[in-house]
């Protein structure tokens, strides 16, 4: 449930600024280390590799961008992130 509000979040408040995301992204720092946690539950995540796949295809649903903040990763609980912000 918490996942699908800050679905919406993200996707209203980039209707209402077409820069929201992008201006979030500056604040985000590191890299991602790509270990899957993000992706936990989703069926495109291989899990042998933790790898998308269907990366270059994403469907709808999926989480474009993550993380665009501290609270895209405290909704996931994603503790060892490879990024981390600014504020
Ligand atoms: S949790 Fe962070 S480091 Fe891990 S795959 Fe997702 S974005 Fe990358
Ligand atoms: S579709 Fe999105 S959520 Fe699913 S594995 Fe690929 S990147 Fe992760």
């Amino acid at each position: 449930m918490l996942k699908l509000i800050n679905r919406l979040r993200r996707n209203s408040m980039q209707l209402i600024n077409k820069n929201y995301i992008k201006n979030k992204l500056k604040d985000r720092m590191g890299n991602c280390k790509k270990c899957g946690k993000c992706c936990k539950g989703c069926k495109h995540l291989n899990k042998k590799t933790n790898l998308c796949k269907t990366y270059k295809n994403r469907p709808f649903y999926c989480h474009k961008e993550f993380p665009i903040d501290k609270l895209d990763q405290k909704i996931f609980n994603i503790k060892n992130c490879g990024y981390h912000f600014k504020k």
